[in-house]
C-alpha cells in the first residue's frame, strides 16, 4: 500500500451536533470513534493532517499484550480483542502471530523462564536455540550465540502504515460517522470544538492529540508532566532468510517491559548489559525488529525525552542500533531503505493520561509508549466509565 494519498475533497463541517466529536485521527482517537460507531453513537474525528502522520504511524505496530503487567496487562488482554475485531470489520492485516524474544545469555533465559514460571507455559513458551535461529532465518551453523527464547503467542502483529488510515476510512463509511481530515483544532468548550474551518458540534468531546495536549491545555499536560520522546527508526531489506511475522524483542526490551522488569533476574540482566553493552543504556535503546507484509522490516529503537522534542537524529545512535539488529539476525550488515523519528507523549507520573479538563470534555493519552498495544482496551474502558478520570 502507498503511504500517499490521492489530494482529499473538500471538507465541509457538519451541521448538525454529534454525540461524540473526537480531536485527533491516530489510533488512541480512532479506537474511540470504532467503539462509539460499535455503540450506535453519532461520531465525528477532527484530524488536522489529511491522514494519520503521527506516532500512530511511525511505530512497530506490534500489540505488545504479554510484557504489561497489572491493570495495562488487564487493558492490553481487552484491546487484542478490540484490534481483532476491528480488523474483520476494517480488513486490517493483523496476524496472530506472538513475538519472539531472542535470549542471547543465560541470565536473559532465566527472566524468560521466570516469566513463564508466573503466566504459565501456554502464555510464554519457551524455544530452544534452533527454534530461534530458525525464526530468524540463520543458518544452522550460526547460531552460536544463542542460547534459547521464549514465543509470546498473545502478541499480535499490526502494519503501522495501514491500520490508523484503513480505520478512518472505514468510519468515514459508517452511519453516522464523519472524519474531517486538514482540520486544525484551535480551542475547545463544552459542547464545542473550535477549528480553523469553524465550529465543531458535540455533547461529549475527547481530546485524542497525544504528546500536543500541551498546544491546547498546557497546564493540564504539565500537571501530567507530559513530555515527547523521540525514537530513531529505520526500514531495511529484510535477509532472505527472515520470515517470522512475530516481533523480535531482544534483552533490551526486557528491561523496557514491566512483565520482564518484574521477574527476579531483571536487576541482574540491566547489570549484564551494563557491562557489555553501556551504549545501549546510553541511549535507553529497545533492540527490536517487526515484519510488514512487502518482507521488509521495521527496526529500532533509542529513546530521548524532553517536553520540545530535538529535531536532530544522531547517526551514531542510528548506526549502533542497526548494528546491534544486524547481530541478533546473525548477518554482517543491513540495507536501510528509509529512516525516521517517531515521537510519542510520555511520562515519568504514570502509564496513561485520562483528564477532564471542561465538562464534557476528556483528555486520553498512553505515555508510556504502548499506544498500539492499549488503544481498544483503553476506547472499551472510557465508554463503560471504567477509566478513573483527574478533574
Ligand atoms: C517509533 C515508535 C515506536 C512505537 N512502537 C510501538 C509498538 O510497537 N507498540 C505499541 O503499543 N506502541 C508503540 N508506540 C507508541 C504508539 O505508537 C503511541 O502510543 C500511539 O500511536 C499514540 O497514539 P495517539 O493517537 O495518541 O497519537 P498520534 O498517532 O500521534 O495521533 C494524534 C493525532 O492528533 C492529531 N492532532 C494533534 N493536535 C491536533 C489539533 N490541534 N487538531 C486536530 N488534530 C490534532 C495529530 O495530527 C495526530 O494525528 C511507538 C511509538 C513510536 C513513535
Amino acid at each position: 500500500m502507498s503511504f500517499a494519498t490521492a489530494p482529499s475533497p473538500p471538507v465541509t463541517l457538519p451541521r448538525g451536533r454529534a454525540d461524540l466529536v473526537v480531536v485527533g485521527a491516530g489510533i488512541i482517537g480512532l479506537a474511540h470513534a470504532v467503539e462509539a460507531v460499535r455503540r450506535g453513537l453519532r461520531v465525528t474525528v477532527v484530524e488536522r493532517d489529511l491522514r494519520p502522520v503521527g506516532a500512530s504511524v511511525r511505530n512497530f505496530g506490534h500489540c505488545c499484550i504479554t510484557a504489561q503487567q497489572g491493570d495495562l496487562l488487564t487493558l492490553a488482554q481487552r484491546s487484542r480483542t478490540g484490534w481483532l475485531d476491528a480488523a474483520a470489520q476494517a480488513g486490517l492485516w493483523a496476524p496472530e502471530a506472538g513475538a519472539l524474544v531472542v535470549a542471547r545469555s543465560a541470565t536473559e533465559l532465566a527472566v524468560l523462564e521466570e516469566l513463564r514460571d508466573e503466566r504459565g507455559a501456554d502464555a510464554v513458551r519457551l524455544r530452544t536455540r534452533d527454534e530461534v535461529g530458525e525464526a530468524l532465518g540463520r543458518a544452522t551453523d550460526e547460531r552460536a550465540d544463542l542460547v534459547g527464547g521464549a514465543l509470546l503467542p498473545a502478541d499480535l502483529r499490526v502494519n503501522p502504515r495501514e491500520a490508523a488510515p484503513r480505520l478512518a476510512a472505514w468510519l468515514a463509511g459508517q452511519p453516522g460517522a464523519t472524519v474531517l481530515w486538514g482540520t486544525n483544532v484551535t480551542g475547545v468548550e463544552p459542547g464545542t470544538v473550535h477549528t480553523a474551518r469553524g465550529p465543531v458540534h458535540g455533547d461529549q468531546i475527547l481530546l485524542c492529540v497525544g504528546h500536543d495536549l500541551d498546544r491546547l491545555y498546557p497546564v493540564e499536560a504539565e500537571a501530567h508532566g507530559i513530555e515527547r520522546c523521540r525514537l530513531s527508526m529505520a526500514r531495511i531489506e529484510a535477509p532472505t532468510a527472515f520470515r517470522t511475522d512475530a516481533a523480535v524483542l531482544t534483552a533490551t526490551s526486557m528491561l523496557r517491559y514491566d512483565a520482564f522488569t518484574a521477574t527476579p533476574s531483571a536487576t541482574r540482566l540491566r547489570a549484564e548489559v551494563t557491562g557489555h553493552s553501556p551504549e545501549l543504556l546510553d541511549v535507553v535503546a529497545n533492540v527490536m525488529f517487526t515484519r510488514l507484509p512487502d518482507g521488509t522490516v521495521l527496526v529500532g529503537d533509542s529513546h530521548a525525552y524532553d517536553v520540545t522534542e530535538i529535531p536532530f537524529q544522531d547517526e551514531a545512535t542510528s548506526a549502533l542500533l542497526l548494528r546491534e539488529v544486524a547481530r541478533v539476525l546473525g548477518v554482517r550488515e543491513v540495507r536501510v531503505t528509509e529512516r525516521w523519528q517517531g515521537v510519542y507523549a510520555s511520562s515519568a507520573r504514570g502509564p496513561l493520561l485520562v483528564r477532564d479538563v471542561a465538562p464534557g470534555v476528556r483528555a486520553v493519552a498512553v505515555t508510556s509508549g504502548v499506544g498500539m498495544t492499549l488503544s481498544f482496551g483503553l476506547a472499551a474502558a472510557t465508554f463503560d466509565g471504567a477509566l478513573k478520570a483527574t478533574a
